[in-house]
């Protein structure tokens, strides 16, 4: 029976959230055929096979890992060379990847290695016969278009957030594997990767986002936001391109076609009246909570829960009221 395969995203010596959701998708994708077994595949640094086992936990049967110096950081070519050879010598259906900024690089330079086809940015799939059907938004998220992918394996690399990790245990068992590349030999080295946010949670990795827009006025109000993340505890600030542009925000928080696509599990929009390529970077999370003074604010369109008002009376009483809430948690 063909196994499935995915890939896991390392990070700074540490698994990615990402790749609990491709090995979890993994899962699902065997067990709605017959229950192959599930093949995960990391790389990092000595010392990543030790936290590789945890992909055991959500599923993986087979933990493949690549352990060297230079992998520290992402490799392009080493991941994509050891990927592809991965799934060149196995008997593999479909294979995961993240729509991550790493698996956006990756996934396409494995599937061109191998000539076979990709569906990116997939929010949901299925498996039907000989095909995969894979769903992902399109034109700024106003459509959402089904591809029919034929042939053997089908890469999907799937938008972070829209599979939830499941435990669902598996062996898990290590494999020591080669790099398909040396990774002196590789062309492009990744000499460095900063990360702005510190210690705070990455945007594709929050299960919360409160996301600030033009309606917050300037650059100091967004202390506000900060600290209804922080009564939250699992949040982080996400803005539009509009206090991006003005400075109010760096670059990295700017979400929609332009910035972070994200599918949280909430996501609180402030002052933000929900412009199209806005929308097109968060109308795939579970929830949305939108506040806004204008009650023809576009965001009410897509919001599941609308408070029409003003967000500086509104803001520090919803911080007050989820610090509570946590509090008698
Ligand atoms: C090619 C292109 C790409 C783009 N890419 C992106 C992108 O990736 N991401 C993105 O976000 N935008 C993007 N934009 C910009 C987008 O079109 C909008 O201009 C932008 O999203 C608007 O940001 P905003 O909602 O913060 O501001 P505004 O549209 O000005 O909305 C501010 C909102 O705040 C409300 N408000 C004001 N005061 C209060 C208050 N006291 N209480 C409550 N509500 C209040 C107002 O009613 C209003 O609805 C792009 C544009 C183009 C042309």
């Amino acid at each position: 029976m063909a196994a499935t395969f995915a890939f896991a995203e390392s990070r700074d010596g540490n698994l990615r959230k990402v790749g609990f959701e491709a090995v979890t998708a993994a899962r699902q994708a065997a067990d709605a055929t017959g229950g192959g077994e599930v093949h995960a595949l990391v790389l990092g640094a000595p010392g990543i096979a030790e936290k590789a086992e945890e992909l055991g936990r959500y599923g993986a049967d087979v933990v493949g890992v690549v352990e060297h110096q230079g992998l520290e950081r992402y490799s392009p070519e080493v991941a994509a060379a050891t990927a592809a050879e991965r799934l060149r010598t196995g008997d593999y259906r479909v294979a995961f990847f993240a729509a991550s900024a790493q698996g956006r690089d990756l996934a396409p330079r494995t599937a061109a290695r191998l000539g076979v086809s990709l569906a990116s940015d997939v929010i949901d799939f299925e498996i039907q016969g000989d095909a995969v059907l894979a769903r992902h938004p399109a034109y700024t998220g106003k459509v959402i278009v089904t591809l029919r992918l034929g042939g053997s394996p089908a890469l999907l690399s799937l938008r972070p957030g829209a599979v939830t990790p499941l435990e669902q245990p598996r062996p898990g068992r290590i494999e020591e594997v080669a790099a398909a590349l040396d990774p002196a030999a590789a062309r492009v080295v990744v000499t460095e990767s900063s990360q702005r946010t510190g210690g705070k949670l990455d945007l594709g990795e929050a299960p919360v986002i409160v996301s600030g827009g033009r309606g917050l006025r300037a650059a100091e109000n967004f202390t506000l936001l900060e600290e209804l993340a922080a009564a939250f505890g699992n949040a982080a600030v996400g803005a539009t391109r509009a206090v991006t542009d003005d400075g109010w925000r760096p670059a990295t928080d700017q979400i929609g076609q332009t910035g972070r696509v994200v599918s949280p599990d909430l996501y609180v929009a402030l002052g933000i009246s929900g412009a199209i390529q806005h929308l097109a970077g968060m109308r795939t999370a579970r929830t949305i909570v939108a506040i806004n003074k204008d009650k023809d604010a576009p965001i009410f369109k897509i919001a599941d829960y609308g408070i029409v008002g003003d967000l500086f009376e509104i803001l520090p009483r919803l911080t007050e009221e989820i610090r509570k809430a946590k509090a008698g948690q």
